[in-house]
């Protein structure tokens, strides 16, 4: 119902859109300033020093991998590159914070003025829409707070709080779009495939769940047709792709009921109820004023040289868009399958070895076995690509099996069970359980005689005309033979002892 809600606002109304994106660079050994080791969780206030906490005297070393990873982020989407930039001091109040002010970029942001292109919708309704990037920053994650007792452990009526500084500190990529996008699909379809690049780039795991990627989104309406933006609001906590999609929907649709009551949009932060299912106002927007920005004095500003940037640029790795054409333009692989697998770094690893080994030429059949039962598998054990009991090397030599014809495809898929139980190579499981798939012509020519003989009533009916009883005298041949016998060559001698 809310979906049909939106659709009848966005014929009236048109969203206006712009993200903030927090990432974490977790795949860093070490805090932002400080030696501390990046990690999820851990006993609380464990990962701690006196420079991520804050102490009176300790002085910040920027992590010059978090630098990097912030410039290769920069460069995946076309930003262009800061020659010279700094840090700043954001200061405010926030016990999550020890330091009291947050070190961060204000003005002289590593990269600014790029784009991402998303692709929207599927099939004929597909189309691709230009996302600008405002700017990429880097700062430093905060602290986190845990309220105890109370309400759902919201700090409204909570018993006591209690702080965890593992997390401060933890190098933090911050990136804001421009506001160019227009409906909650866009926005989230704009957030996974910017992970998708993040998970290419190796700089983050991007989880939503344990929040190294987090989405803010900021958002207003205007009647169609109009020049000017209206207020925004800004939505926070929305934890999953899905969420950041119904909490936009939602928004957009409390906002078209304010406006079409003569009410006004406020500008504020909401926060998303995922549970309840609507945003509710949090508090008024901080203004940047408030904040008292000026350079950090503890460290010299960075000048960046044409060669530095230029050495990280050879860093970048193929990135996903360009990995599915190549799936499309040199493999055959339809689209859909192509951006499936593209998509997933480690899925690509296993498929591109898979194809190695079995042959370009039987790309599609190994990307089909790796989106169906690998991937059925994958989803079922919760193991990763890796670790999951199946290599390329034995999935290539499945697909080889079936396309030579040894072994039917309905063969190939008990083969592929057991393998995965036993870690034998496909060839050994199909010698070992005698699986060969009868090719011989005279075996099944007895086969196929068999069968007219026993079904003279159909025999005649196909004679009179009814063509279409082939598939069924297929299937009869097939159960004779206990499904072990070639199907293309049953199909032929069944049609050729027909005709005659
Ligand atoms: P603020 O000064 O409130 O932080 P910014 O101009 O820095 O606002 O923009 C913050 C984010 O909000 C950006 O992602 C931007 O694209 C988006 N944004 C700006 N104006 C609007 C608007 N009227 N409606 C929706 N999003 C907007
Ligand atoms: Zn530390
Ligand atoms: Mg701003």
């Amino acid at each position: 119902m809310a979906k049909d809600r939106l659709a009848g606002v966005l014929e009236r109304y048109e969203a206006v859109i712009g993200l903030e994106i927090h990432t974490e660079l977790t795949s860093l050994n070490s805090k932002m300033f400080c030696g501390c080791p990046v990690a999820f969780g851990g006993e609380p206030n464990t990962r701690v020093c006196p420079v991520c906490l804050g102490m009176p005297g300790a002085l910040p070393v920027p992590n010059e991998a978090a630098v990097e990873a912030t410039v290769l982020a920069g460069l995946a989407l076309d930003c262009e590159i800061a020659r010279f930039s700094q840090f700043h001091r954001k200061n405010y109040f926030y016990p999550d914070m020890p330091k009291n002010y947050q070190i961060s970029q204000y003005d002289l942001p590593f990269c600014t003025n790029g784009r991402l292109d998303v692709e929207v919708g599927e099939g004929d309704a597909a189309y691709v829409t230009r996302i600008g990037i405002t700017r990429i920053h880097l700062e430093e994650d905060t602290g986190k707070m845990i309220h105890v007792g109370g309400a759902e452990g919201r700090i409204a009526g909570a018993d006591f709080s209690l702080v965890d500084f593992n997390r401060a500190g933890t190098p933090l990529i911050e990136l804001v779009t421009e506001p160019d996008i227009r409906t909650p699909e866009e926005a989230r379809r704009f957030a996974q495939t910017l992970r998708t690049i993040f998970l290419a780039l190796g700089i983050s795991d991007c989880s939503m769940e344990e929040g190294s990627m987090r989405v803010d989104a900021n958002v207003s309406i205007r009647p169609r047709g109009a020049s000017e933006f209206g207020t925004k609001a800004e939505v926070k906590n929305m934890n999953s792709f899905k969420a950041l999609h119904d909490a936009l929907a939602y928004e957009i649709v409390r906002q078209a009921d304010l406006l079409d009551s003569g009410g006004r949009v406020v500008q504020e932060t909401r926060h998303w109820d995922a549970g309840a299912k609507r945003t509710s106002a949090l508090r008024s927007k901080e203004e940047a004023h408030d904040y008292r920005y000026f350079p950090e004095p503890d460290m010299v500003p960075f000048e960046f040289t044409d060669e530095w940037i230029e050495s990280v640029r050879a860093k970048l790795p193929e990135l996903p868009a360009a990995r599915r054409d190549r799936y499309v333009s040199d493999l055959g692989l339809p689209k859909q399958d192509a951006r499936l697998i593209a998509d997933d770094v480690a899925l690509s690893r296993f498929f591109e070895a898979a194809v190695q080994a079995a042959g370009a030429s039987r790309a599609k059949p190994v990307a089909n076995w790796v989106l169906g039962e690998l991937s059925a598998h994958l989803n079922a054990t919760g193991a990763a690509v890796d670790e999951c009991g199946v290599s390329p090397a034995m999935l290539a030599e499945l697909v080889v099996l079936v396309d030579d014809g040894v072994i039917s495809g309905k063969q190939a898929k008990e083969v592929f069970a057991e393998m995965v139980v036993t870690g034998e190579m496909p060839g050994a499981i199909v010698e070992r359980k005698g699986m060969r798939q009868v090719s011989d012509e005279a075996a099944i020519e007895a086969a196929v005689r068999k069968v007219l003989d026993e079904n003279p009533a159909e025999v005649s009916s196909y004679r009179a005309g009814k063509t279409g009883l082939v598939g069924w005298f297929v299937g009869q041949v097939m159960r004779e033979m206990r499904g072990q016998a070639n199907p293309a060559v049953v199909n032929e001698v069944v049609r050729r002892l027909l005709e005659q």
